[in-house]
């Protein structure tokens, strides 16, 4: 077998590299968009899936040991690492893999389509390798649309299609989805970014209603995340949503859902709207879970009469849909079905919720609230208290959690976490917060 590990890079096996070698390549060689963990470098899966191995620095050392991996790549890894039954079948598909583009057919796209169909609700479907890809494909969407059929009466928008989206949002790095966000360091030295996007606080439907009253006639969805994550997990009111789909449906524009990080189980349902007995959405995105986790694959998924607006040498995508891309979609989906993780993620996240609340109870001088829907979970901090110093506490305390802005710490990890790594969780969030 040939191991990559004993490549020698720089003068050496990979293998032998320090932490501080990695971090010196990655500080000066890699554009400094993120800003990791100085002391961890992870070196595979551990001994239960939910559980990394890492190599960390303790004093003046670096010692191997093992992480509880409390964020599942963002939500991208619910069947943890390493989960026998991914690995074999993806390894067997490797081991025999083609690589074509969409201009020919292959055995696994059809039926990818179809198992979308079933677990989605959604009509048609446009694969492609990234969330922000799929909401760029949506805006086009929606654009097409608001062209044609948006408008007060339904004829086409004359001008620049509206989307209404929200404030604090996270939709990715293209730049339609940089546009739809309000954050000032995505947006900065990017201006003019695309017109047509209006941002208006989360939750809050007297300002969605004000809005559609500002732009009437010319607003073609609205475009949101039915739980803010990136902002910190930002759970919205029973029924914001649902008014939300019903304003849309009043004005004639469509309810897009950006379902990129709560979909496919994360919350205790196969999409986070079901959650609110709301009428399926015109047009959602998913992404992340979608592969277990294994590539790069996301989706824009709608309503027949939004999605026939595409033609062909309109869009499309190297990609998207290709076979390896299709193969562990059918691969997850029927995982999903076999392993009930939709029941698993409900069933766990009530748990995690209960003992992470038992432990926010014991500081309530630190902890302002415990909150999330299944196993998409936060926990705010005040804002005197630092997230990334608590960050790195959990991680002392061996759980790898991130912190979000300044206050909220993300607790996401692979749905099918047992009990034991969930109260190992909890711990190290007690000695955590004890220590601060
Ligand atoms: N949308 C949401 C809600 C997300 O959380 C993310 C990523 O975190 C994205 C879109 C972008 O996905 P990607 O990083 O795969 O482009």
């Amino acid at each position: 077998m040939i191991a990559i590990e004993d490549f020698v890079v720089n003068g050496k096996p990979i293998k032998n590299w320090t932490i501080s070698e990695h971090n010196e390549a990655l500080d000066t060689l890699g554009a400094r968009i993120y800003e990791p963990f100085h002391g961890v470098l992870l070196l595979g899966g551990g001994s239960k899936p939910y559980m990394l191995k890492v190599r960390m620095v303790k004093g003046s050392e670096e010692v191997e040991t093992e992480l509880v991996d409390g964020l599942a790549c963002y939500s991208a890894v619910p069947f943890g690492h390493r989960d026998p039954v991914i690995t074999e079948a993806v390894q067997q598909f490797v081991a025999g893999m083609a690589t074509v583009p969409r201009s020919i057919s292959h055995s696994y796209l059809g039926p990818w389509l179809v198992k979308l169909k079933e677990f989605t609700g959604m009509d048609m479907f446009h694969p492609k390798s990234s969330g922000t890809e799929a909401n760029e494909a949506a805006i086009k969407a929606i654009r097409k649309w608001g062209k044609n059929y948006g408008g007060k009466d339904g004829k086409g928008i004359k001008d620049v299609p509206i989307i209404i989206s929200a404030q604090n949002a996270f939709h990715g790095r293209g730049l339609g989805s940089t546009a739809m966000m309000d954050d000032d360091t995505s947006r900065k030295d990017l201006e003019p970014l695309m017109p047509g996007f209006v941002h208006i606080p989360f939750n809050n439907i007297d300002a969605l209603k004000e809005a559609f009253s500002k732009y009437e006639g010319s607003v073609a969805a609205v475009f949101i995340e039915p739980i803010q994550a990136e902002a910190g997990i930002l759970v919205p009111a029973e029924d914001y949503l649902h008014k939300v789909q019903q304003l849309a449906k009043e004005n004639n524009a469509l309810f897009v859902l950006d379902e990129v990080q709560t979909g496919y189980c994360r919350t205790g349902a196969n999409f986070a709207w079901q959650l609110y007995g709301l009428d399926k959405p015109d047009l959602i995105t998913t992404g992340k879970a979608m592969s277990s986790g294994v590539l790069p694959v996301s989706c824009l998924c709608g309503k027949k009469e939004i999605m026939s607006l595409f033609e062909p040498h309109g869009e499309g995508s190297t990609f998207g849909g290709y076979p390896f891309a299709a193969f562990v979609g059918l691969l997850t989906i029927r995982e999903i079905e076999k392993r009930n993780v939709t029941k698993l993620a409900a069933e766990n996240g009530e748990y995690l919720q209960g003992v992470l609340r038992e432990v926010a109870a014991k500081h309530p001088e630190k902890v302002k609230e415990v909150r999330g829907k299944g196993m998409l979970i936060g926990v705010e901090i005040f804002p005197k208290f630092d997230g990334h110093e608590l960050s790195m506490k959990m991680l002392d305390h061996g759980v790898y959690a991130k912190e979000t802005h300044k206050t909220n710490l993300r607790i996401a990890p692979p749905i099918v976490i047992e009990r034991e790594g969930m109260d190992k969780i909890a711990e190290a969030l007690d000695k955590s917060l004890a220590s601060m």
